[in-house]
């Protein structure tokens, strides 16, 4: 029997239902959640996911701002506008979107955001709360949604398996974090599995969960997983496509035609993994103001 599709369009609605409500509890104590993006250059694909924030942040009833700098913007630059930001009460979720120019360290630039409004989750003092299971800290918003889609699809993760394909500061390892913590959503054995790793096939044979966040179409092939193994494609490739009307097509890291033949339930790309990481930011947000306030 094919796969059930896990619907994360439809997922995402409901997050972002239940955070508009919370936007309008805090409204009536005459708290509006500010969320203000900066975005340094004229990437392409880094001002459509900014101009989606935006979009998204308004329809949940949010102050959304985005900054826009030019490509030449220097790090003592970028640094004052965080440190007005961190200052501005109206703001209470900043993001700074990645990748930045290379003469800016994105790791300083990261450090700088107040942990308090830091609700992309990358903050040293976010990311340690994540592992210590600290729940009022932000956790990343990609692994959070895919946490949230195991749980609204009944997919149980206490004593189970999973094998995390990727082991990046925003993906795998923040996944593997939210995984093994005691509680609901969690305890789980997790395996993290990378460029290095010898023989991928051989773990997630033995996976009930498989999770791929690399960026590479085809790494996960039906033969590689046990029948009715749950598997969730983060990776997002963009590729050129005469036929689609943009000219491009984006496509996940798992062989769909085969996957969906053995596993009992998968995510689409896209609209799997990709509505999850917005909702998740709309609802770190709308938190750092309920915190804040
Ligand atoms: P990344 O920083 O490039 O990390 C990719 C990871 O994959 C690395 O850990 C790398 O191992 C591992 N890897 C590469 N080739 C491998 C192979 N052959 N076998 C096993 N592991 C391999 O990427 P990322 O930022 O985590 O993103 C991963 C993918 O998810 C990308 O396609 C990205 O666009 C997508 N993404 C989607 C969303 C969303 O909202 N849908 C959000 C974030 C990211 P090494 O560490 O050894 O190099």
């Amino acid at each position: 029997m094919p796969a059930e599709l896990i619907d994360g369009a439809a997922v995402a609605k409901k997050v972002r239902a239940e955070v508009g409500e919370r936007c309008k509890a805090l409204a009536a104590r005459g708290v509006v959640p500010g969320l203000t993006v900066v975005l340094v250059g004229d990437d392409g694909g880094s001002a459509v996911y900014v101009r989606n924030k935006e979009k998204a942040s308004h329809e949940v009833g949010m102050n959304g701002a985005t900054i826009r700098m030019p490509a030449t913007t220097t790090q003592t630059e970028l640094l004052a506008v965080v440190d007005r930001l961190n200052a501005d009460k109206a703001v209470h979720g900043i993001l700074v979107q990645m990748p930045l120019p290379k003469q800016i360290d994105p790791q300083a630039v990261i450090r700088r955001i107040a942990a308090a409004k830091d609700v992309d989750g990358f903050h040293p003092v976010n990311v340690g709360k994540v592992l210590i299971g600290e729940r009022d800290g932000f956790a990343p918003c990609t692994p959070a949604g895919v946490q949230v889609l195991l749980q609204e699809y009944g997919v149980e993760t206490a004593g189970k398996h999973v094998v995390i394909i990727g082991r990046s500061n925003i993906v795998g390892k923040p996944m593997a974090a939210l995984l093994v913590q005691p509680g609901p959503g969690g305890d789980a054995t997790v395996t993290i599995c990378h460029s290095k790793t010898p023989d991928l096939a051989w773990h997630t044979k033995r996976a009930d969960i498989v999770i791929a966040a690399v960026g590479r179409p085809g790494t996960v092939t039906g033969e590689m997983l046990k029948p009715g193994a749950v598997v969730i494609d983060v990776g997002t490739t963009r590729i050129v496509d005469p036929s689609a009307k943009s000219g491009m097509r984006l496509m996940g890291d798992v062989d769909f035609a085969s996957v969906s033949q053995v596993a009992s339930k998968v995510t689409p790309v896209p609209g799997g993994v990709g509505p999850m990481t917005i909702a998740m930011l709309l609802r770190n947000t709308v938190r750092a103001a309920e915190q804040a306030s």
